[in-house]
């Protein structure tokens, strides 16, 4: 009977979307420096545009887009013959809410999206700014964050990592919560409702990683060479959750092994630990040194390390989750594994969802923390 209690106030609990209702606002395509975006209404949607007073329609299917480009400080509206003048721009479906859209920057790229917009003038760029609501943004991070080799309780677990960053970090930028590159967390197009990243978002709806009832931004890395480090042994600061070292054992048995070498300058750099190791890569290139796990020795007036790992190390370890999954862990076997003493909760009913203002981390720390696969696209805002 109490199980039976139990199962439907979970079941309330996850039905009710009022219990998790949250957006997080996502600037995108910063990378490219646009002085022009393009947006198109999806095939099956009408996208509302409102700028400077009037409003505008983009019907479903429509092959005429509408272009804001930079003039001055302000932008340009450009649609169906129409030039206006403005500074800032708003889009969305026409009850207001959510709106499926792709958005161009000429030359460059095109993505899809779904969410409200809002564009502003920045510093003589566009700046697309997209509210998303915060599920399909945890599907979009895990989608652009693992491998297509993921099996589906890993993905799991990288969704509530992503969904716990989403909900405790920010902070790091002025017009929006997140940027969508490793500086905070990658994020590409929302997969299909049907793909495996999808589908592990929505099992995990809601769950979010916790240390003494708040949620914290926890971390993650590729792979850890054999056991997962802690902030203070990169030389990070600490945060909302006391990380700690375990041992991967996927990893110890099999650690992902590299040599690199380097000038004896390049090497110096290196002692400043993480922050030294991403100026190294800066300089030479992504994967100049792929993690702060290493030995070294001097040979010829170079400097040769031999490493494992990929990644600060901390937090999960990607590669470490994968073999565990493989094995038959569940989700939440993996989280406890590389986050001990941390506590699942969802979000709403168990826990307050304005974490994410109470301990913004320092901007250059948490550059730091996220740099990885595109850390020398570092946003500077
Ligand atoms: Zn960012
Ligand atoms: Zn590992």
């Amino acid at each position: 009977m109490l199980a039976r209690a139990t199962l439907l106030l979970f079941l309330a609990l996850i039905c009710n979307p009022h219990a998790i209702a949250q957006d997080v606002r996502i600037g995108v395509l910063g990378l490219f420096h646009p002085r022009e975006a393009k947006l198109q209404a999806s095939q099956k949607e009408a996208v509302i545009i409102q700028a400077a007073g009037q409003t505008f329609v983009v019907e479903p299917g429509s092959p005429t887009a509408a272009s804001f480009r930079i003039s001055n400080d302000a932008l340009l509206l450009d649609f169906d013959g129409h030039l206006l003048r403005t500074t800032e721009i708003h889009a969305a479906a026409r009850d207001n809410g959510a709106v499926s859209f792709l958005l161009t920057v000429p030359g460059k790229i095109t993505r899809a999206y779904r969410g409200t917009l809002f564009v502003k003038a920045s510093r003589g760029e566009v700046v697309p700014i997209i509210t998303m609501d915060l599920e399909t943004a945890v599907a979009s991070a895990v989608v652009a964050e693992s491998g297509s080799d993921t099996p589906p309780e890993a993905l799991k677990a990288q969704a509530v990592v992503a969904r716990s960053y989403f909900v405790a970090g920010g902070g790091r930028h002025g017009a929006f919560d997140f940027c969508d590159l490793t500086h905070c967390q990658f994020l590409r197009e929302p997969p299909a409702q049907d793909s495996p990243a999808a589908v592990a978002a929505r099992e995990t709806r809601g769950l979010v990683l916790t240390f003494q009832d708040k949620p914290f931004a926890a971390m993650f890395s590729r792979s850890c060479g054999g056991r997962t480090r802690t902030p203070a042994d990169v030389g990070l600061p600490g945060s909302g959750y006391p990380y700690f070292s375990v041992l991967c054992d996927f990893c110890y048995r099999n650690p992902y092994r590299w040599t690199r070498r380097l000038s004896s300058q390049d090497a110096a750099l290196l002692a400043k630990g993480e922050s030294g190791r991403l100026a190294v890569d800066r300089r030479l290139g992504w994967d100049a040194v792929p993690s702060n796990n290493f030995t070294s020795r001097e040979e010829d007036g170079q400097v040769t390390l031999e490493g494992a790992g990929q990644g600060h190390g901390i937090g999960l370890c990607q590669r470490g989750a994968k073999a565990m999954a493989d094995k038959g862990g569940g989700f939440r076997q993996i989280l406890s594994h590389y986050f001990p003493n941390a506590a699942l909760l969802l979000l709403g009913e168990h826990v307050a969802s304005s974490a994410r203002n109470e301990r913004p981390l320092p901007p250059s720390s948490l550059s730091l923390i996220w740099a990885g696969r595109e850390f020398r696209f570092l946003a500077t805002e």
